[in-house]
């Protein structure tokens, strides 16, 4: 069965759809075969994979409002053994096309039960919102990443989002795990970044990773050319700390 890792933080621009193409391409690189959602109508993740949003038919979209089987939507990617269950736009309806259904909380979950033998790692990228997508990943994955950008008011989406994962154990899904908090962007000239670190290290020493991410231009340039880091740029910084976070989350299986 896949372990399935939804990254989340309702808080925008911290580094989630960077770490979910970056994980999965280390993961893929480390010989694990990898099932990469994406679960924001931004389709910044399609993107970042080298598919383009607007010219998929259809989509995760289709699979969560109208049954289609997943299967149908998957597509191959240039990097082995990483697919790609694309997204785009239409996906923000998705809350008022599913108004009729009573708990539509599951929809995820049940929408890859058929799937989670073919991949070790299904990995989830997460809108920047505490709707229904974001309910809808949380309660279909077994462990949840927090990237927290080293910046401006880190500590209080990391409380936000504490609380929106204990109401999610309590009354969905029990079995939710916190993997770990991702310090993200992080540069040790601004002091700040340094402040954020050591206060989310003295709070959460057991969940939070020990590879922090340092800012890395080459991230930003992967995501424009199509490729995760460690095939764009294999000796950047940013690619030896994906890999560093790759190894670490295998290690501590
Ligand atoms: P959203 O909430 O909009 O989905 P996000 O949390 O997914 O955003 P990203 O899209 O991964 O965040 O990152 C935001 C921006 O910062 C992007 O332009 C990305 O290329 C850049 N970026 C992410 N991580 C780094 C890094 N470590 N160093 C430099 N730039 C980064
Ligand atoms: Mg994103």
């Amino acid at each position: 069965m896949s372990k399935i890792i939804a990254i989340s933080n309702q808080k925008g621009g911290v580094g989630k759809t960077t770490t979910a193409i970056s994980l999965s391409g280390c993961f893929s690189k480390l010989n694990h075969s990898v099932l990469l959602i994406d679960m924001d109508p931004q389709g910044n993740c399609t993107r970042g994979m080298g598919l383009d949003p607007t010219g998929i038919r259809k989509n995760i979209f289709d699979v969560l409002s109208n049954n289609l089987d997943i299967n149908k939507v998957i597509k191959k990617t240039s990097t082995k053994s990483v697919d790609v269950v694309p997204s785009n736009l239409k996906l923000a309806t998705l809350e008022s096309v599913t108004s009729n259904i009573e708990k539509p909380f599951y929809l995820l979950k049940d929408a890859i039960s058929q799937i989670t033998k073919n991949y070790e790692y299904i990995i989830i990228d997460c809108p920047p919102s505490l709707g229904l997508l974001n309910l809808n990943a949380l309660c279909a994955a077994n462990s949840v990443i927090i990237p927290v950008q080293c910046e401006y008011y880190a500590m209080e989406a990391v409380a936000q989002i504490l609380s929106s994962i204990s109401k999610i154990q309590k009354d969905y899904n029990p079995d939710l795990e916190i993997l770990g908090f991702l310090l993200t962007m992080y540069d040790s000239r601004i002091k700040l970044a340094t402040e954020v670190t050591t206060e989310i290290r003295g709070l959460f020493r057991e969940k939070t990773f020990v590879t922090q991410i340092p800012r890395n231009i080459s991230l930003a340039e992967a995501a424009f050319y199509g490729k995760p880091i460690n095939l764009f740029r294999p000796k950047a910084s940013g690619s030896l700390a994906y890999i560093s976070l790759a190894r670490e989350i295998l290690d501590n299986e």
